[in-house]
C-alpha cells in the first residue's frame, strides 16, 4: 500500500512561482488551471523534498488517499466500494425529496432520517465514464452509489448480490442507458461498520437517530 498525496495551491500567491520553478526543476508533473495541482506518492524518489517544501506554504487542499496493489486487493478479506467521482445534484433540486425520488412521510425534519425512496433518481448531468471510472455519486446524497454498465457486469460475474434501479433524465423522464443505481436488499453481518471505521457517533436532537461519523482517508485543510 502506498499513500497518494494531492496538494492544491492558489496560483496567485507570492510563492506560486517558487512552487512552479521547483516542480519544473525536478521534473514533477503538475496541472495549472484556476489552481496549481500536484499529485505524488510516498514511494516517489522526491517525496521528502517535495513534502518538506510544500508544508511551508499555504495550500488550499491536502488530500491523502491509500493506493493498494492488485495483490493486496486480491488477498483482502473485504473490499469496500466507494466513489471518488461526484457529478450534479438530484433533480429537481428543490423537490426531489418531496414525493419525487423520496417521500417525506414520517421522516424527521431535522436529520431527514426515514426518507423512503419511491422512484428513480432524476439527473441532468450524465456521468462520463472515462479514465476507468465506473462509480459515481450525486452531491448531497451520501448513501447511494451509481454504476456504469461495466461495473454491473463485474458485479454480476462475481456473484455480488445487489439489484439495480434505473436512473432517469430529468427533462424527459427517459431511462438513461449506462447508469444504474445500486439497490442493496440484504445486509450481511460483515457489512456493518466496525469501531475501526468510525470516529464517533452523534444523535439527532429531534428524533434521536444515531449517525456514524466515518473515518475518512482524506485530510482537508482550507
Ligand atoms: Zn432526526
Amino acid at each position: 500500500m502506498k499513500l497518494k498525496y494531492r496538494y492544491v495551491f492558489s496560483k496567485d500567491e507570492n510563492f506560486s512561482n517558487d512552487i512552479i520553478n521547483f516542480l519544473d526543476k525536478n521534473s514533477i508533473k503538475y496541472k495549472v488551471g484556476y489552481f496549481i495541482t500536484v499529485e505524488f506518492c510516498d514511494s516517489d524518489p522526491y517525496f521528502d523534498k517535495v513534502q518538506q517544501l510544500f508544508n511551508k506554504y499555504k495550500f488550499i487542499v491536502n488530500e491523502v488517499s491509500k493506493v493498494y496493489s492488485e495483490k493486496e486487493l486480491y488477498n483482502a478479506e473485504w473490499l469496500r466500494v466507494r466513489s471518488v467521482y461526484r457529478l450534479g445534484y438530484p433533480q429537481p433540486e428543490n423537490g426531489y425529496a418531496s414525493n419525487i425520488t423520496y417521500t417525506r412521510n414520517g421522516n424527521c425534519n431535522k436529520c431527514e432520517y426515514g426518507l423512503t425512496q419511491i422512484d428513480s433518481f432524476y439527473i441532468n448531468k450524465i456521468p462520463d465514464w472515462k479514465d476507468n471510472r465506473n462509480f459515481y455519486q450525486l452531491y448531497w446524497i451520501e448513501d447511494e452509489i451509481f454504476l456504469s454498465d461495466f461495473a454491473v457486469y463485474v458485479f454480476k460475474n462475481n456473484d455480488i448480490m445487489v439489484e439495480y434501479l434505473p436512473v432517469k433524465r430529468y427533462k424527459n423522464n427517459e431511462i438513461i442507458d449506462g447508469v444504474r443505481q445500486v439497490k442493496i436488499k440484504t445486509l450481511d453481518k460483515g457489512l456493518f461498520l466496525s469501531e475501526e471505521d468510525t470516529k464517533g457517533r452523534i444523535n439527532c436532537s429531534v428524533c434521536g437517530s444515531e449517525f456514524n461519523i466515518l473515518k475518512g482517508e482524506t485530510i482537508l485543510k482550507i
